[in-house]
């Protein structure tokens, strides 16, 4: 017969015992559902540094992209700290600090993820919508395009009130010739650099100065690896340069505020209509409008289907081999439709 004190001790021991078994399968079942947690993930706040030397990356009303960038990406990191990931920010003060050395963060620590967080400036105010990029070729990044397609339909879900179109494309749409650094110094690793929305568009310049809309960024990005995580990650491929198209030269930052680089709809526009003509004449400018558009506005919503419909037009003034070409970047470059 067991004493009373003896019973109660048995009753203790039981109930601790029981509550150890509750933690061990709790944590087993965190760490089995929480895909998250252990992981390495390197964030980017873009720039730094930089508000006595550069007067692009501004807002109409001063807001500054670099400080934008930052704000995100430290409410990030504590969402991803509460999931159990691993978090490095590259800057967390307002200082400059070399592209070179943000990729080799993300390769030095082996990290599962990396996201280069900016936001982006052109001269139209009344633009409004993001853009993600992955580096290099769609057929060889494809870790990084699934992460984009998560991203994208995050971007939009948090941060935009209204349907937007987001692109996903390539560095190289920008870059021509090397892609953009911090994702070329850490090809492998899947990554993207994503301009979440523009800060020239006076509205949303208002709305990204409120915490609340920057913590919305920050939920998005968190959502996206969460979701991106949970399947098997997809497999990177080495670079072969040898597929890659020709290079297309567009206009750079600065160049991309100037006036004809303002007409990129309007010129989209017109050549839709003159491309439903016959005559050479019409087809030919049809693609001169086309480049025009891609070339000031590389990564706009309607930059896709610029190259396709160059494409197809090269294909009608029998320029087979280029019109090869320009499929080529349209499936590579522009995996996504907007
Ligand atoms: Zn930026």
């Amino acid at each position: 017969m067991l004493s009373s004190d003896n019973l109660q001790r048995m009753i203790r021991t039981t109930a601790l015992s029981f509550a150890f078994l509750q933690l061990f399968i709790l944590s087993s079942y965190a760490q089995k559902t929480l895909p998250l947690a252990g992981k390495v993930i390197v964030i980017d706040p873009g720039h730094g540094g930089s508000a006595a030397t550069d007067s692009y990356r501004q807002g109409p009303t001063g807001e500054r992209e670099e400080w934008i960038d930052l704000r995100v990406g430290i409410l990030l990191k504590s969402l991803l700290e509460e999931k159990g990931a691993k978090v490095l920010l590259t800057r967390s003060e307002d200082v400059t600090f070399p592209l070179a050395a943000r990729s080799k963060m993300a390769v030095d620590n082996k990290a599962d993820l990396f996201v280069s967080i900016h936001h982006n400036a052109t001269a139209d105010p009344a633009v409004n919508f993001p853009i993600i990029y992955y580096h290099g070729l769609a057929s060889e990044n494809a870790a990084s395009v699934e992460f984009s397609r998560h991203l994208a339909k995050n971007l939009a879900k948090y941060m935009y009130k209204k349907k937007t179109p987001v692109s996903i494309v390539s560095d190289f749409t920008i870059f021509s010739a090397q892609g953009a650094s911090v994702l070329r110094g850490s090809y492998g690793i899947p990554g993207v650099l994503a301009e979440a929305s523009f800060f020239t568009n006076p509205a949303e310049e208002s709305r990204l100065k409120e915490k609340e809309h920057n913590l919305n960024e920050a939920i998005a990005y968190a959502q996206a690896m969460e979701a991106f995580l949970t399947k098997p990650v997809p497999q990177i491929l080495p670079k072969s340069q040898s597929k890659f198209p020709p290079q297309f030269q567009t206009l750079q930052e600065a160049e991309r505020m100037s006036p004809v680089a303002r007409r990129w709809m309007q010129d989209y526009q017109e050549a839709k209509v003159l491309m439903k003509n016959k005559d050479e004449a019409s087809l030919q400018r049809a693609y001169d409008l086309f480049s025009q558009s891609a070339k000031s506005f590389p990564d706009s919503p309607v930059a896709r289907d610029c190259h396709k419909n160059r494409a197809a037009l090269l294909r009608k003034l029998g320029k087979t081999e280029q019109a090869i070409q320009e499929e080529t970047r349209v499936r590579e470059f522009y995996p996504v439709k907007p």
